[in-house]
């Protein structure tokens, strides 16, 4: 069993130190909220006042913070802390350039890093069932699986350095803009008379279909569970999806691509999550009627 340094302890965090706590391994945490430390402690994390003390045993380094640039400052505090040949993991969702940045400063301190973002929310924390989105040199990558597969439902190794936090740009991308595209679709057909079951029906046995009809339909009634049932309480929060856009967006831009339809999607959820940023994000559909 690994000796796991786990640095932030949130509402992602808690939860998969928890998983790798029943899964055998030692956990060593640290987070300066102390609600945080206080459940993570009441999971038989062992958690330490610094970032410091607690990688100070570590084989393995794994991070789930809000941003890229509290990952960068909090890389500097401890690449010189850690023991060698620790393997260093980044699970927070950040731009894809601060990925590739923050690889290489830790291959300058002589660490193998990986980024590995996660999609499947709270929930998937909780079951241990997130998919991870792994950037990384493959040696690096079957050196983390034991590591992941306690916290994991699906681990899929991406590329290289970037490349896990590029999947989930992509991906959220997407979604964004079918979120949108199916309230669209549900509100034309309202104007013209169909009802939600039947345009459900239709798309869903069709070629429109997609996890932003089937799954989370923006409407009540054809998926009762879906967010819509519910006074749309997430699911997916639209500020987090609102975060993922404007990362995709640096990543446009930075690369150069063209993103006619994400950029507007970035924009459409920029001005709803002003206001609405506790909603889950099918809650779009609202500015549409
Ligand atoms: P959170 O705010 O609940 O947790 C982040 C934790 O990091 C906090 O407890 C905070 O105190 C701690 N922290 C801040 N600075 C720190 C430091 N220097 N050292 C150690 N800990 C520090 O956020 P979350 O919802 O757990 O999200 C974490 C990451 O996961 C984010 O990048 C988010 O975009 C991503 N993510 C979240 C979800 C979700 O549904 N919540 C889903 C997928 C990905």
């Amino acid at each position: 069993m690994t000796t796991i340094a786990f640095l932030g302890l949130g509402n992602m965090g808690g939860p998969m130190a928890a998983n790798l706590v029943s899964a055998g391994h030692t956990v060593h945490g640290f987070d300066p909220v102390p609600d945080a430390v206080k459940a993570a402690e009441e999971n038989g994390i062992a958690t330490f006042p610094s970032a410091i003390e607690a990688v100070a045993a570590a084989e393995v380094v794994i991070s789930m913070l809000p941003n890229g640039s509290i990952v960068k400052d909090l890389y500097r505090d401890i690449l010189t802390a850690t023991p060698t040949g620790a393997l260093f993991i980044d699970s927070s969702t950040i731009s894809v350039d601060d990925a590739r940045e923050i690889n290489q400063l830790a291959a300058d301190h002589g660490y193998a890093q990986l980024d590995a973002p996660v999609s499947g929310g709270v929930k998937g924390a909780t079951a241990g069932t997130l998919a991870f989105m792994v950037g990384g040199t493959e040696e690096a990558f079957s050196a983390a699986r034991s590591t992941l597969e306690p916290m994991a439902g699906k681990v899929i190794h991406c590329g290289d350095a970037g490349a896990g936090q590029a999947a989930k740009v992509c991906n959220n991308m997407v979604l964004a803009v079918q979120q949108i595209a199916v309230g669209e679709a549900f509100v034309l057909a309202e104007k013209l008379g169909l009802s939600d079951q039947a345009l459900y029906d239709v798309i869903t046995g069709a070629t429109g279909n997609c996890w932003a009809v089937q799954t989370n339909c923006p409407v009540p009634g054809p998926v009762p569970t879906s967010p819509a049932n519910n006074e749309f309480r997430p699911g997916f929060a639209t500020a987090l999806m609102n975060k993922d856009l404007g990362l995709a967006m640096d990543a446009v831009s930075s690369s150069g691509s063209a993103a006619p339809l994400g950029t507007h999607a970035a924009e459409i959820y920029r001005a709803f999550a002003a206001d609405n940023g506790a909603l889950d994000f099918s809650a779009i559909i609202t500015t549409l009627r």
